[in-house]
């Protein structure tokens, strides 16, 4: 039976199998982590092309199973553990030095923690192919004006090209779940995509700008503690050419980093 607290959907549609094994493809020699094995649907298609494929799976039920199928394969490696617990920089160097690839159809529960421990360590990969709720995965690939766009499409779009591979239906995975799912590629930058002068502020600019959303950027950053008396965060607003009664979720990538900067020149820091 499948345990709900631990988002098991496993994945059934060939097809999509096949299809994420495709966009992972690693090639003889490559690396790649599985985050959530699960039975080892997808595990089987990257066992085959990958030259060292090491999986991460935190349902000791599983784990046993898993570890029988692959026990001929001496390049692929199970280990029982909390993907939100494990170095993985340290893990990682045990079995092979980087470049990585990672592939995970995640546990939509715990899908927002694991993708900031990735991006913490994005210089590992070179290509990462993560199967998400699709209102997730909207929300990271979206540009600047609708809805679906803030703080997961800000922070990661500084540091990764973000594409939208495919939907994926819930027929496809049992035990069906109750939304769609979406699968996205995330190629890492060599440098981030803009200049944002401290990122630790930078976040904490963006966070503030999409605090309230249906309010101003003035009145969400004024409350934002940056750092900064609110008559220095209207200069700073009058100075980059923002006018202080659009919405955060207006701002593209660039006039995030501008607008950091001049918070920053303004005396802004972290409490
Ligand atoms: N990859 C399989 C598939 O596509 O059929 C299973 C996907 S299922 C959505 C998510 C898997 O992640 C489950 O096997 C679950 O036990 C495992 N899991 C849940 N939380 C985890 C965690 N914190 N660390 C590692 N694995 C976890």
């Amino acid at each position: 039976r499948a345990r709900k607290a631990l988002g098991q959907n496993f994945l059934t549609d060939r097809s999509v199998l096949s299809r994420i094994a495709a966009l992972v493809s690693a090639g003889t020699g490559e690396r790649v982590l599985e985050i959530g094995p699960g039975k080892g649907a997808l595990t089987s298609y990257l066992a085959e092309q990958a030259g060292r494929l090491v999986a991460v799976e935190l349902d000791d039920r599983l784990v046993p199973l898993l570890r029988g199928s692959f026990a001929d394969n001496p390049r692929v490696t199970i280990i029982e553990g909390d993907i939100l617990d494990l170095d993985i920089r340290e893990t990682l160097a045990r079995y092979g030095t980087p470049p990585w690839k990672v592939a995970a159809n995640l546990p939509y529960n715990i899908s927002t923690p694991v993708l900031f421990r990735l991006l913490d360590v994005r210089d590992l990969f070179t290509r990462l192919v993560l199967m998400l709720q699709k209102e997730v995965g909207d929300r990271l690939a979206a540009g600047p004006g609708g809805k679906e766009y803030g703080v997961l499409s800000v922070l990661f779009q500084l540091h990764f090209d973000v594409t939208r591979e495919l939907l994926v239906r819930p027929g496809s995975f049992h035990p069906v779940p109750k939304v769609d799912s979406v699968v996205l590629s995330f190629v890492p930058l060599a440098q981030p995509r803009v200049d944002v002068g401290d990122e630790d502020y930078f976040r904490r600019v963006v966070k503030a700008s999409f605090a309230m959303r249906r309010k101003t950027l003035w009145n969400c950053l004024k409350g934002g503690a940056l750092g900064v008396p609110t008559d220095g965060i209207r200069d700073a607003l009058a100075r980059c050419g923002i006018d202080e009664g659009r919405r955060g979720e207006t701002l593209s990538l660039q006039e995030f980093a501008l607008l950091t900067k001049g918070l920053l020149a303004a005396g802004g820091t972290l409490p």
